[in-house]
C-alpha cells in the first residue's frame, strides 16, 4: 500500500517511561510498526496495559515517543506536529468536560482554539449529528453519561479531522448505548472518516473494523483484515458418543475429519463456514451409528486473542 493511502503510518515506534525514583524504566512499547489505511475502521486490540493508550496519546502528541517514525496524513509529527494535529481528532476515554459550559458553547470555545472563522463552523450540525441539538443549552453537568460521550465525539470533531480515534469508546456504557455508538462510527466512517478505535472488547472490533491489529506487552502481535483474523477462528470441533462401541470410524465419517478417540468417541473438526453440525449429523444418520451423545465446541476470538497474546508471554 503506497503512503499516500495510509492515514496514519508508524515505524519502530518505541516508549520507554522512565518514572522519577523508579528503579526501573518501563518499555511500554518495543517497536511497532502499523498502516493504518484511508477510509478504515482500524481497531487496536490488546489486553490492559499493553500499550493502547500510549501509542494513541504519541499519535495525538500528548506523549513523547522515545523512538521510530510517526505520520499522520502524511505529516510527521516531529517534522510538522501542527499539520499532523490538525488532521485529527481524538476522543479520549475519560469524560472530562467542564461542567458550567453548554455543549454549544463547547463547540464554540473549541471552534476558536482550532482557529475556525465563525462561518465555517459547523456547531449545531455537529450536535444535531450527535442527537443534542435539544440540549444545547443545557449546563454539561446535567447531561447524561452517554450525552457527555457524544459530545466528546463532537468536540473531536470541530475541525472536520480526516481522522477521529476513539479511544475505548464504549468502556463501561450499557447495550442499548454501545449499539448507537457503533451505528453512529459507521455513519461517520461512511461519510469518509477514517476510524481507529481503541477496545479490550473482541465484540467491538469484531463488529465494527475492518482491520484489526493486537498488540500485548508493547509489541504487535498480528495485524489483519476481520475477516482473515476469523477465517483462523473458523474451526469447531463435535464430539459424537456412538451407543454402540465401534472400532472404526465409517469412511463416509472419516472424510469428512472424523477420528475416533480413546473414548471410542468420533471426533470431527470442521469449519462451519463450509459444513454445518446439520450436514454432519446427516452423515451420521446414513451409518448405522446411534448417537448416545453429542456436543460441540468452538473456538471463539476470545480463544485466539489468549492464543496469540500467550505465545508471546515468555
Ligand atoms: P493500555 O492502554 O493498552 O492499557 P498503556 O499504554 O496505558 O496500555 O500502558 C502500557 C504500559 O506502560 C503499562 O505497563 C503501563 O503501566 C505503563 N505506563 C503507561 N503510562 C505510564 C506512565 N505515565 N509512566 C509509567 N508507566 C506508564
Amino acid at each position: 500500500m503506497s503512503d499516500q493511502e495510509l492515514a496514519i503510518k508508524i515505524r519502530g515506534l518505541r516508549k520507554t517511561y522512565r518514572a522519577e525514583g523508579a528503579t526501573k524504566a518501563k518499555e511500554a512499547l518495543k517497536g511497532v510498526d502499523l498502516s493504518i489505511p484511508k477510509g478504515s475502521i482500524f481497531g487496536l486490540l490488546g489486553p490492559n496495559g499493553a500499550g493502547k493508550s500510549t501509542s494513541i496519546n504519541i499519535i495525538a502528541g500528548v506523549v513523547d515517543k522515545s523512538e521510530g517514525s510517526v505520520e499522520v496524513w502524511g505529516f510527521d509529527i516531529d517534522k510538522d506536529m501542527r499539520n499532523a494535529k490538525a488532521n485529527i481528532g481524538i476522543v479520549p476515554q475519560e469524560v472530562h468536560i467542564d461542567a458550567y459550559f453548554t455543549p454549544y458553547e463547547i463547540m464554540e470555545l473549541y471552534a476558536g482554539y482550532y482557529g475556525i472563522p465563525k462561518e465555517e463552523r459547523r456547531t449545531m450540525e455537529l450536535l444535531e449529528v450527535m442527537r443534542l441539538q435539544e440540549q444545547k443549552d443545557a449546563y454539561t453537568r446535567f447531561l447524561s453519561g452517554g450525552m457527555k460521550r457524544r459530545l466528546l465525539v463532537a468536540k473531536a470533531m470541530v475541525h472536520n479531522p480526516p481522522i477521529l480515534v476513539l479511544d475505548e469508546p464504549t468502556a463501561g456504557v450499557d447495550v442499548e448505548l454501545r449499539q448507537h455508538i457503533w451505528e453512529y462510527v459507521r455513519e461517520l466512517n461512511r461519510q469518509g472518516v477514517t476510524i481507529v478505535l481503541t477496545t479490550h472488547y473482541l465484540e467491538e472490533a469484531e463488529e465494527l473494523c475492518d482491520e484489526i491489529a493486537i498488540i500485548n506487552h508493547g509489541e504487535l502481535v498480528v495485524c489483519e483484515k476481520t475477516p482473515e483474523l476469523l477465517k483462523q477462528l473458523d474451526e469447531k470441533m463435535v464430539v459424537i458418543q456412538p451407543a454402540q462401541a465401534i472400532n472404526k470410524v465409517p469412511d463416509a465419517i472419516a472424510a469428512i475429519g472424523g477420528k475416533l478417540n480413546e473414548e471410542g468417541a468420533i471426533v470431527i473438526h470442521f469449519s462451519p463456514s463450509s459444513i454445518t453440525v446439520g450436514q454432519i449429523l446427516d452423515k451420521i444418520a446414513e451409518t448405522d451409528i446411534e448417537i448416545a451423545d453429542l456436543k460441540t465446541e468452538e473456538s471463539d476470538l476470545e480463544d485466539i486473542f489468549l492464543q496469540l497474546t500467550k505465545s508471546k508471554e515468555a
